[in-house]
């Protein structure tokens, strides 16, 4: 079971709201979903299994009902990830399920940008979010308005803008990206725009690891991830002290002098794939709570030692919730139309690009922190 930075038991916190209006555990319950308990027993004891499967039971019933799925993020607690999630992944590989899927109501099981970026690419289908408090701190730390000024400053710069942003940073944006793909991107974006400067927002942790793996100048903004910016370098120094010959992933949102201690860094799709190809006796994994629970099921000969710190707003999708969406439609994500037309045009680009290799990341490059008038 996985324990966040104040000790707390991250099941039992996401367990919460189904504790207090808690659906029976019936033999109807049990045979549906008997088959889910192996994969996420070593995480969930029983007791709190019995909580779980009646939700789990009635949200496949309903999505087989009414033609859902649900595209589940990395961070989500493994009673979601693994039992109720129909493509699992990171902000990229959610994108382009939700691009492919046939569904007619997509469920995102992750946070507010990435059900925008689901009905950006699916504009005709109904995407709900289970809770609209799921935001983000990288997505909450910029606007279009931002762009639109950075734009004036930079003229002629391409701006590319992490996955994590809202429609309308999207609709000012010329390309998106993600951390699995991010030094690829910001170099096509410098060839085609014929630039040697690259708008690269709105994180500035993500935009010195990217800044240096690369020759272009890049232009970045005072955003971060909440969760991730809380590591330190004496964090991954303490850890190895206590588990010598410990492997060290490290997600790229981290301050660059985590990354400089780590073993390797790269996306949760990155660190999921190194995990199953090294197989490594002893891991640490940098990044949100959940990650390492949803890779440990895949890896079981691992042993993973559990650090990590929480996402607050990833833990406001649970079970409880999502079947409540699925009940009752609530909450639709709308964009306007106009916002979706100009907002696609990034992902699209983004999707068609021929990447072959994902992104790594070493240490700090020197990336510029823009500042424009709006914000002082
Ligand atoms: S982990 Fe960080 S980047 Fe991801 S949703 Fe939470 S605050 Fe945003």
């Amino acid at each position: 079971m996985a324990f966040d930075k104040e000790g707390f038991s991250i099941d039992r916190k996401a367990g919460r709201e189904g504790d207090a209006s808690a659906l029976a555990f019936t033999d109807d319950v049990r045979r549906k979903t008997d088959r889910l308990y192996p994969a996420v027993a070593q995480f969930i004891p029983e007791f709190e299994w019995r909580l779980h499967a009646p939700y789990i039971a009635a949200i496949n019933d309903l999505k087989a009902e009414k033609n859902a799925v649900i595209l589940a993020h990395n961070y989500m607690t493994p009673e979601i990830f693994h039992c109720v999630g129909d493509y699992a992944g990171d902000s990229l590989q959610l994108a382009k399920e939700a691009a492919q899927t046939d569904a007619d109501i997509i469920v995102q099981a992750g946070v507010h940008f990435m059900a925008e970026t689901s009905k950006i690419l699916c504009p005709e289908k109904t995407v709900l979010i289970p809770d609209m408090r799921a935001g983000c701190s990288l997505a909450s730390s910029i606007t279009g308005a931002d762009i639109r000024l950075l734009k004036e400053k930079y003229p002629g710069a391409p701006v590319v803008t992490y996955v994590n942003t809202t429609a309308d940073v999207k609709a000012e944006t010329d390309v998106c990206c993600t951390s699995s793909n991010a030094v690829e991107v910001v170099e096509w974006a410098a060839r085609e725009w014929g630039s040697d400067t690259v708008l690269f927002l709105p994180d500035q942790y993500l935009a010195r690891n990217v800044a240096a793996m690369t020759d272009v100048r890049i232009i970045t903004w005072a955003g971060s991830c909440e969760v991730h910016e809380r590591f330190t370098a004496e964090d991954i120094r303490e850890m190895r002290r206590a588990t010598p010959g410990v492997i060290v992933l490290a997600h790229p949102e981290c301050p660059p002098d985590v990354l400089a201690e780590a073993d390797f860094a790269g996306s949760t799709s990155g660190i999921s794939n190194y995990v199953k190809e090294n197989q490594p006796r002893d891991v640490v994994l940098i990044t949100e709570c959940s990650m390492s629970d949803n890779v440990a099921v895949e890896n079981p000969n691992v042993n993973f030692v559990r650090p990590c710190n929480l996402c607050p707003h990833m833990k406001r999708i649970t079970l409880p919730g999502i079947l409540r969406a699925l009940q009752t439609g609530e909450h639709e994500v709308t964009i306007d139309p106009e916002i979706i037309r100009r907002a696609r045009a990034p992902i699209d680009r983004m999707l068609a690009l021929p990447l072959t290799r994902q992104s790594m990341y070493t240490h700090e490059g020197p990336a510029e922190v823009a500042k424009v008038e709006a914000r002082g």
